[in-house]
């Protein structure tokens, strides 16, 4: 069994480290960063975005586990005082996962041929940082709406907990295989007009999102920020690949809602 162990900078964090890898010697665990089976995480959602990045090329082989040192995750099932059972799970690994959707995002420029690819865990965003973002929406390569506004989110089901929900987008459970675009502040009156509500798209649809001319327009696809101008177009599927984590044990994904959004962590279960 070979681990990658990624880790935020709190003194939780560290300590919990430390305490790791004296588990663990010893054991057939090993520390593998090149070619893990299984990429730890320890810290937050944002500690699992960013080790999904870096191991984003290894998709296919790794299996991600998370263990949270501050409040409950989303991406983080482990809590640090189990440790021991982590430990054990480990070793007896069966190689049993559950894999959830992630979002493809190709950026064509306004240069002939010129295109970058990305791919979100959460989602992408993008807006305009001074004026109002006009671009048109198309699904399925037909044209859908003209927006105005602040900018468009396109999550996954596991992104869509995240900034999605602040912008009035649905709970997604993460076994619904499909994206959710939502507004960012639309401008809707006489002349404008945008739909207003978040939608859903299934497995076999696109979007594409076509941007005027305009140079300051702000890319996020997760904790990831580009400044970008020239872009002509960005179309957003669902990927070819998804994210595999280690199931040892289940998670109720509504429970866990409920836990973060309702009730006091402290009142109420936490896994
Ligand atoms: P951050 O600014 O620390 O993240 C903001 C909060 O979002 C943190 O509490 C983070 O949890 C939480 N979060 C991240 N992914 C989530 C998910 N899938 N479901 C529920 N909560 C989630 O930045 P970050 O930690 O690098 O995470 C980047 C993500 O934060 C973005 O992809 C976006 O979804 C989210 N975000 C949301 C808003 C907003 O709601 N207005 C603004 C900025 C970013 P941890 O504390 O456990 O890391
Ligand atoms: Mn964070």
């Amino acid at each position: 069994m070979k681990i990658s162990i990624v880790a935020n900078h709190e003194e939780k964090s560290l300590e919990f480290v430390a305490e790791l890898h004296k588990r663990i010697a010893g054991t057939p665990i090993e520390i593998d960063e090149k070619h893990p089976d299984i990429v730890l995480t320890i810290g937050g959602d944002g500690t699992l975005l960013s080790a999904f990045h870096r191991y984003a090329h290894l998709l296919h082989q790794v299996r991600f586990v998370g263990v949270h040192t501050g409040h409950l995750g989303f991406y983080t099932d482990w809590r640090v005082f189990e440790l021991e059972e982590l430990v054990r799970s480990l070793c007896n690994d069966q190689g049993k996962s559950v894999s959830y959707p992630l979002l493809d995002i190709t950026v064509d420029y306004r240069e002939m041929g010129k295109s970058s690819h990305f791919l979100a865990l959460n989602e992408s965003i993008i807006k305009r940082l001074t004026r109002t973002m006009v671009a048109d929406v198309y699904i399925k390569e037909e044209l859908f709406e003209s927006f105005r506004g602040d900018g468009l989110s396109i999550a996954t089901p596991t992104g869509s907990t995240g900034y999605n929900k602040s912008a009035g987008g649905a709970i997604l459970h993460p076994r619904v295989n499909a994206l959710q675009l939502t507004e960012v502040a639309s401008i809707n009156n006489r002349v404008y007009r945008t739909l207003g509500s978040p939608i859903v798209i299934a497995n076999n649809e696109n979007i594409q999102i076509t941007l005027e001319d305009a140079e300051d327009y702000i890319l996020t696809v997760d904790q990831l920020t580009f400044e970008q101008s020239n872009i002509a177009t960005i179309s957003y599927k669902i990927a070819t690949e998804r994210i595999h984590f280690a199931s040892y044990r289940h998670t109720h994904f509504w429970r866990r809602v409920k836990d973060a959004f309702i009730s006091d962590a402290k009142s109420g279960e936490n896994c």
